[in-house]
C-alpha cells in the first residue's frame, strides 16, 4: 500500500510503498477513505515534537473495514468506521474512572517480539505508527479501541474529521466545560478545532459566541457557524473588546491555538468564575497561569486533551448531529486532496488562512 512517510523531521513526507500485517485478536484492518491534515502531525513533521522514525502520520480517519482479529466483537466486515487517537485500555484507573481520554493506551500497541504492523515494502524495516494510527495510508492496522463504527450514511470524507478536530472542539465545550446554555463562549483560533468549538457552543445554546482569530476569512467562517460576534485576536485591545462586549468576560475561554499569546488571551478574557479551557498543543516550554486576582476571582484553568472524549459514544452523536444538520462539517472542510499533495496541504496549513484540508484515497 501507499503511504506518506516522514523519514526527517523538516522534510517534506515521501510518498513510500509498505507492507501491513495482518490483524492480531484485538486488531482491525481498515481501507482507509480519507483522512485529515491535522496541526499536531505539523509539529511531529517539523520535529517540535518527537518521535522515533522514519513513521507514519495522519491520525484524522475514516474508512470501511477489511478484516478484523479473532476476538473483535464490536465490528466487522464492511462497517464504516472512524478512527480515534485516544485508543483506551479498558481497565486502567482512567479508563474505570470515565476519563478515557486520559488513558495512556496500554496493550493496544503490539508488544516486542511482535511482528511491526509496518514495514518498508522490499527491505523490509520496520515503520513506527505513529499515534496509534497513521492514517496517511491506503490501509490502517489498530486497535480495536481505536475505532468506532458509524452510520454508514455518514460521508466517509466529512467522517474523518470528527475523529480529531471535531470531536476535540466539541468535547471541549460539551465534556470538559458542560456548557449551561445561556452562558457565554470566547473560542480564540477558528482552524477546524476552534471552528468545531464554535459550532458546539451554538448547538450546546450558549448565549454568546465571540469567535477570536486575526484572519478575517477564518472569523467569516466562524459566522456562518454559529458565531455571534468576531474580533481579531490580534488587535491591541483584543481582551477589552471581550470584557466589554460581555459586560465583564465569558464564562467560558476555548483556547485552540497551542501558542502563548493566545493561551494568555484565554484567561484575561474570563469573567469573575470563568474557566479556561487550552486545547492547542503548545510548544513545551510554555506555561500559562492564573494571578493572585484571578484566583480571588475564582478563575479556573483546564487543559483538556482531545475534548476529553469518551469517543465511542461522542462519536456517533457527533455524526448523528451532521446527519440531521446540526453540524456543519462541510464549512469545515475547505479542500479535497490526493495523498500526493499532502506536503502541499500542510504548506497551506502554515499559511493559515484556511479550514481544514482532508486527503480523499481512491476507492
Ligand atoms: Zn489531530
Ligand atoms: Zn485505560
Amino acid at each position: 500500500m501507499k503511504a506518506a512517510v516522514l523519514v526527517q523531521p523538516g522534510q517534506p513526507l515521501a510518498i513510500e510503498e509498505l507492507s501491513i500485517a495482518k490483524p492480531g485478536p484485538h486488531e482491525v484492518l481498515i481501507r482507509t477513505s480519507a483522512c485529515g491534515l491535522c496541526h499536531s502531525d505539523l509539529h511531529f513533521i517539523e520535529g517540535t515534537y518527537p518521535h522515533p522514525l522514519p513513521a507514519v502520520p495522519g491520525h484524522e480517519a475514516a474508512g470501511v473495514v477489511e478484516a478484523v482479529g479473532s476476538e473483535v466483537r464490536t465490528m466487522k466486515p464492511g462497517d464504516h468506521v472512524v478512527s480515534c487517537l485516544s485508543a483506551f485500555c479498558g481497565h486502567c484507573e482512567f479508563c474505570v474512572t470515565g476519563r478515557m481520554a486520559l488513558c495512556l493506551g496500554g496493550d493496544t500497541r503490539r508488544g516486542p517480539g511482535e511482528a511491526p504492523r509496518l514495514t518498508r515494502s522490499g527491505s523490509g524495516e520496520a515503520v513506527n505508527q505513529m499515534l496509534n494510527l497513521s492514517a496517511f495510508a491506503e490501509q490502517m492496522l489498530i486497535h480495536e479501541h481505536a475505532c468506532v463504527r458509524i452510520d454508514p450514511d455518514m460521508p466517509l470524507d466529512r467522517a474523518a474529521v470528527i475523529g480529531c478536530a471535531v470531536t476535540t472542539g466539541a468535547g471541549a465545550v460539551f465534556n470538559a466545560c458542560k456548557l449551561v446554555p445561556g452562558e457565554t463562549v470566547a473560542v480564540i483560533g477558528c482552524g477546524g478545532v476552534g471552528l468545531a468549538a464554535v459550532n458546539a457552543a451554538k448547538i450546546a445554546g450558549a448565549g454568546r459566541v465571540i469567535a477570536c482569530d486575526p484572519m478575517p476569512e477564518k472569523r467569516k467562517l466562524a459566522e456562518v457557524l454559529g458565531a455571534t460576534d468576531t474580533v481579531d485576536a490580534l488587535a491591541e485591545d483584543a481582551a477589552a473588546q471581550v470584557v466589554e462586549m460581555t459586560g465583564g468576560g465569558v464564562d467560558h475561554a476555548i483556547e485552540a491555538v497551542g501558542r502563548q499569546a493566545s493561551a494568555d488571551l484565554a484567561v484575561k478574557v474570563l469573567r469573575r468564575g470563568g474557566t479556561a479551557t487550552i486545547l492547542g498543543m503548545m510548544p513545551l516550554d510554555c506555561k500559562v497561569g492564573l494571578g493572585a486576582m484571578d484566583l480571588l476571582s475564582g478563575k479556573k484553568l483546564q487543559g483538556a486533551i482531545m475534548g476529553m472524549n469518551r469517543f465511542p459514544v461522542d462519536l456517533p452523536r457527533l455524526v448523528d448531529f451532521y446527519m440531521r444538520g446540526l453540524l456543519d462539517l462541510d464549512t469545515i472542510i475547505a479542500e479535497r486532496i490526493p495523498l500526493s499533495a499532502v506536503n502541499e496541504g500542510f504548506e497551506k496549513m502554515k499559511k493559515g488562512d484556511s479550514a481544514r484540508s482532508v486527503i480523499v484515497f481512491d476507492q
